[in-house]
């Protein structure tokens, strides 16, 4: 599946559009552990997971070191998914804008939660402006946690992301309540 991670930023780099794939990482894990109550999809399928897994074990682009504790730890987890959904909540009032037509389509990638990349080179076909503005936060939202995943995989282990992954911690406290 890693490879699958490395197509869609591939692609998405190109053509905005296929940003709007992502939303299948964000919907079926949630849909895995709310009927199974089990993190499936965590444990094979999510390709983001497997390319820090294939840089780090099989490229060796790793340190192997432990990361510091705090980051798996219940307050900086829960802090990073208010701080996450904040971002994603932004990104879809910022698409309803579009829509409506307050505010106009920015052609840019908001990375590391800071900075606006210019990104109007993959917005090549006409779709509904509120299409690419949805396409082109999904895609900074993606590809900022490619960066920091990989960062950290370098600096510490492969998969350290995934200690406080938003994705990760929300499929966990869907299993915790399913199962309770
Ligand atoms: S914790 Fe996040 S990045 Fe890691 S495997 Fe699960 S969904 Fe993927």
């Amino acid at each position: 599946m890693w490879i699958v991670s490395a197509a869609y930023f591939t692609i998405g780099f190109f053509n905005i559009v296929f940003a709007w794939l992502g939303m299948i990482c964000m919907i079926i894990p949630l849909i895995i552990a709310a009927t199974r109550g089990s993190k499936t999809w965590c444990n094979n399928y999510c390709g983001r997971g497997q390319l820090f897994m294939h840089l780090g074990n099989t490229l060796g682009m790793t340190r192997r070191k432990l990361a510091p504790r705090w980051l798996s730890s219940h307050w900086f987890r829960n802090t990073f998914l208010i701080f996450f959904m904040f971002f994603f909540i932004q990104m879809l009032v910022f698409t309803i804008m579009v829509a409506k037509g307050t505010r106009e389509l920015h052609e840019t990638i908001h990375l590391l939660w800071t900075f606006d990349v210019p990104w109007h080179w993959a917005y090549p076909v006409a779709v509904e402006p509120w299409v690419a503005q949805f396409a082109f936060g999904l895609y900074g939202i993606m590809l900022t946690s490619l960066i920091v995943g990989v960062i950290l995989t370098i600096i510490y282990r492969p998969r350290t992301w995934c200690t406080f992954c938003p994705m990760g911690n929300m499929t966990q406290m869907i299993c915790k309540a399913k199962n309770k």
